[in-house]
Formats: structure tokens, C-alpha cells, sequence
């Protein structure tokens, strides 16, 4: 990311979009409003969805942001995605499978057009997948690789941590495996120097400029990275409202 994207980028970055009742994108309805002020069309990405038709989830989402005044367009009907995306006032990005995303990112050159308008500061605003992308890479998301994308992991890099959606450090009785925590503890290990910022259910950030704060239901759990008095092995928390601490951007996969 250079100096001018991080200091011109306005994101807004959920960690889900289902309330715990099920309202779709209510939660963060005020942030959204707030985020989105003054744009009258968003192109929305929705090459997440899997099992669900890509014009029937964004028919979802415009529904859900009608009530803003913001239209809603698929970018999957344009003949040319990414010229969609470089033509659009804001970008919405949604959740889904995160690698199933990228692959389509990297197929219609999306992923370079979310890029560069992310830098000129247009609105931009994922949740869960669409959240993890924004990091350098996808590798922390949960999802499973039902696909390969030929580009590989690395992602739109609009932030220099990585993301980890729907956290949860829960342990049901009787599991075996990983909790959430050991697996981020495990990547921390293996890419020495990397921040990872863990998002609850019902929290997200938003980054106006270089500066990254902590928004919505809880706190934001930090893992990895370095400050300038050298190494940070333990998790961190940041409550809502609290900026995310500066050596997280401080490093990052190149
Ligand atoms: N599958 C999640 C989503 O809802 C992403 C994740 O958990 O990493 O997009």
C-alpha cells in the first residue's frame, strides 16, 4: 500500500451481515449510512456466493440498503466487471466463500480495479469474505479452498494486518480441534512479524485514512506483529471506539 492509498482510503470493514435475529446488513445500518453518504449507485461484488444465484444476492443487498437511497448494481451483469467497478461511486464487497472470491477477483481483473479505486478513496465496504480481502492475503480466512485461485493467496492489501471475520474463541464440549486462537497463533507463527485483527460477530473498523478504529458490538483481538520495543506474541484486545495501535500497519506481507 503506498502512503498516498493509505492516507486517501475510506473503508468499512464487517466482520458479518446477519444480525443475531437474521436482519441482513441492520446491524451496522448507521455506519453504512455514514459510509455511503451522497452516493446514489454502489457496484456490488457478489463473487462469494456460492450456492446462492449472484443476481438473487444482490437483490438481497439492494433491498437491504434501499431504505439509504443507494442502488444497488451486480457487477457480474456488466460485460465488463472491472469497468463497472472503475466507473462506480462506492464498492460493496459481500460474504461467502473467501477463496471462491478471489478467484473470480483475479478472473475478471476485478481485483485490480478494487484496488486502484480504494486508493482514490471511494467508498469501500466488505463484510466477512469481502472484509478478509482486504487484507495482503486471504490466509486467515475460515473458509475451506473449494477452489484454487491461480493467483494465489495475496489479496487487495487496502489494510496492512490481516483479518480474521466472525471470531470466535468458542469451545464447544467434547472438541478436538484448533480453536480459533490456536489457529491464529499458528499463523502468527509461521509469518513472523504479521498483524491479525480478529473481528467479532457484530463489530467492524473502519479506516478514514491512515487511521483504523474499532466500531460496533466488541472488541477487536489483535494477534502478532512487532512495535517499536520489539516483538507482541500476546493477544491483544481493542474496545469500540479505540483506534487499532500503529505497529499493525507497521509490517505486512509485501
Ligand atoms: N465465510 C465467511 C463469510 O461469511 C468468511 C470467513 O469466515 O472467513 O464470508
Amino acid at each position: 500500500m503506498t502512503p498516498h492509498a493509505r492516507a486517501s482510503r475510506r473503508l468499512l470493514l464487517l466482520s458479518n451481515s446477519r444480525d443475531a435475529e437474521g436482519r441482513y446488513l441492520v446491524h451496522a445500518r448507521d455506519a453504512l449510512a455514514a459510509h455511503l453518504l451522497g452516493v446514489r449507485e454502489a457496484a456490488f461484488v457478489p463473487y462469494a456466493g456460492v450456492t446462492v444465484a449472484w443476481d438473487a444476492y444482490t437483490a438481497r443487498v439492494a433491498a437491504a440498503l434501499a431504505p439509504l437511497g443507494v442502488a444497488v448494481r451486480g457487477v457480474h451483469a456488466d460485460a465488463d466487471p472491472a469497468a463497472a467497478v472503475r466507473a462506480a461511486d462506492a464498492v460493496l464487497v459481500g460474504g461467502g466463500n473467501t477463496f471462491h472470491l478471489l478467484r473470480e477477483l483475479q478472473r475478471t481483473s476485478v481485483l485490480a480495479a478494487l484496488r486502484a479505486r480504494a486508493a482514490d478513496g471511494t467508498p469501500y465496504v466488505g463484510w466477512s469474505a469481502g472484509s478478509v480481502v482486504a487484507g495482503p492475503t486471504i490466509r486467515t480466512t475460515n473458509d475451506m479452498p473449494i477452489v484454487e485461485p491461480p493467483g494465489g493467496l495475496g489479496a487487495l492489501g487496502l489494510v496492512g494486518f490481516q483479518l480474521n471475520a466472525h471470531f470466535t474463541d468458542a469451545h464447544p464440549p467434547g472438541f478436538q480441534g484448533e480453536t480459533r486462537r490456536e489457529r491464529l497463533a499458528e499463523f502468527v507463527a509461521a509469518n513472523p512479524g504479521v498483524g491479525v485483527v480478529g473481528l467479532p460477530e457484530g463489530s467492524w473498523l473502519h479506516a478514514d485514512g491512515a487511521r483504523v478504529t474499532v466500531e460496533g458490538a466488541h472488541s477487536a483481538v489483535l494477534f502478532g506483529g512487532t512495535d517499536v520495543q520489539g516483538a507482541v506474541d500476546a493477544a491483544t484486545e481493542v474496545p469500540p471506539g479505540q483506534p487499532l495501535p500503529e505497529w499493525l500497519e507497521g509490517a505486512g506481507i509485501p
